[in-house]
């Protein structure tokens, strides 16, 4: 599992806050008003900034999509003792991933996404 974050702005009280408001506006309206992976995004960062021990990991990320949504597959250990694990996108389920510090993994989300979720508002 390579989960991490470098650095963020946002504390996870806010991200938190944000992820409820916007599950609310989902479950009011008859179709989600918010991306609900973009969601499951801002959800998996809280977990990840709860931790307090990000600071020299860096992100995991879809190469595919840009989620963060990453899940590991472990398999049974090979003969030789060797430990196997897959590492896959939850949203697209590809296999190819990169890793980056958490501000530039930040730059391509907001620019694929538009979403700027992790920078205060001044
Ligand atoms: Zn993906």
């Amino acid at each position: 599992m390579c989960i991490g974050i470098k650095q963020i702005n946002m504390n996870s009280n806010k991200l938190k806050n944000e992820i409820k408001r916007r599950e609310y506006y989902n479950n009011l309206a008859p179709f989600p008003v918010f991306d609900t992976e973009i969601i499951k995004d801002m959800s998996k960062l809280s977990e990840i900034v709860k931790k307090q021990d990000y600071n020299n990991e860096p992100v995991c990320y879809c190469k595919t999509c840009l989620s963060i949504n990453i899940k590991s597959v472990e398999f049974e250990s090979t003969q030789a003792g060797e430990e196997r694990s897959v590492d896959y996108c939850v949203p697209c389920g590809n296999t190819e991933m990169e890793e980056v510090h958490i501000s530039e993994w930040q730059e391509m989300y907001k620019e694929r996404y538009g979403e700027d979720f992790l920078t205060k508002k001044k």
